[in-house]
């Protein structure tokens, strides 16, 4: 109501854009997380599966499930527009359940069709604020168990953010993972504000560097050296690393020969939905 009173008592200038602006903004908040809310509890999210690739052999190794979710008038929203919105609300713990749970559903499902291991591991995303507010390896073990999926078949990524909020509470919880037998990645390495020492401390096996660093690389000195970098860190520290956004052969083929172990990007496939993706295996597999 305040905004209202603004907008009626000044007719023109600043003020009044800048308070209906915000007004707006915070009412489209408003409206995306009840949306989210009933999307969330009414099922009607979906997951997309991206491929990713072992850049030497040329194998698909894993799919990592991205969340998706068409609103009631028929728009498709980001990711980027609508986690934010879920982790400021609370809904990011049961959206992330949600993911964890179909996630592996999807593999166990692959893997009947395919009469065994269908031979490539899920990658489910996890939110800092998740890490906060669940029990994380509760969750993620009652998922495996309800899929009858092993954890050796996971990978979960984490991003630099989770890592900042509680040092010693997500080095247990990484840990209690671990012996699940998941493989942890590090999401978007190289963009958050962290201490770098965490990579010592913390059980991770693979560092994902992040696509704004890979997209323009082949012309952008400085961009090549953070990615060499970011290469030799990791064969050092023993973890691998995934290279996102690989959109070109260039790319890729420069990436092998720098020792990048695997590769995720449009060039190789697009997020694709369920039945596409388990089409896009077998077709590969065979
Ligand atoms: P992310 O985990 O870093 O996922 C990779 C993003 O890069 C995906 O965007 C993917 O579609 C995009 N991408 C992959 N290859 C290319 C490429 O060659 N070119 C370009 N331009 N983009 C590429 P998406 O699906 O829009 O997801 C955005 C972010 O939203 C994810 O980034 C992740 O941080 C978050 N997210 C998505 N699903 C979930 C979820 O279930 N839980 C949580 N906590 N976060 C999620
Ligand atoms: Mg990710
Ligand atoms: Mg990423
Ligand atoms: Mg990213």
């Amino acid at each position: 109501h305040a905004q209202f009173a603004v907008k009626r008592a000044k007719t023109s200038g600043r003020t009044e854009l800048y308070h209906t602006r915000a007004f707006d903004i915070a009412r489209e908040q408003f409206s995306v997380e009840t949306e989210l809310r009933r999307a969330v509890e009414n099922g009607e999210m979906t997951l997309s599966y991206q491929p990713i690739w072992d850049l030497g052999s040329g194998r698909i190794v894993s799919f990592e499930a991205l969340a998706r979710w068409t609103n009631e008038r028929g728009v498709a929203l980001s990711p980027n527009d609508f986690i934010p919105v879920a982790e400021e609300s609370g809904l990011i713990v049961p959206l992330g359940r949600w993911a964890m749970e179909e996630a592996a559903r999807t593999l166990a499902a692959w893997d009947r069709r395919a009469g065994g291991d269908c031979g490539v591991k899920v990658a489910v995303n996890l939110s800092a604020i998740q890490l906060q507010r669940d029990r994380i390896p509760e969750m993620v073990q009652a998922a495996l168990e309800q899929a009858g999926i092993a954890g050796s078949r996971l990978t979960l990524e984490l991003t630099e953010s989770a890592i900042v909020s509680d040092p010693d509470r997500i080095s247990r919880t990484m840990m209690a993972l671990k012996d699940l037998g998941a493989t942890l990645a590090m999401d978007d390495f190289g963009t958050g504000y962290s201490n770098l020492a965490y990579l010592q401390k913390l059980p991770i096996d693979l560092l994902k560097i992040d696509r704004s660093f890979i997209s323009g690389m082949l012309a952008d000195r400085d961009k090549i050296a953070i990615v060499r970098a970011v290469l030799s860190l990791a064969q050092a520290l023993g973890m691998q690393t995934t290279a996102e956004g690989i959109e070109t052969n260039e790319l890729a083929q420069t990436l092998a020969a720098l020792g990048c172990t695997y590769g995720q990007g449009y060039l190789y496939a697009r997020p694709l939905v369920e039945a596409e993706a388990y089409a896009f295996l077998a077709a590969r597999s065979a």
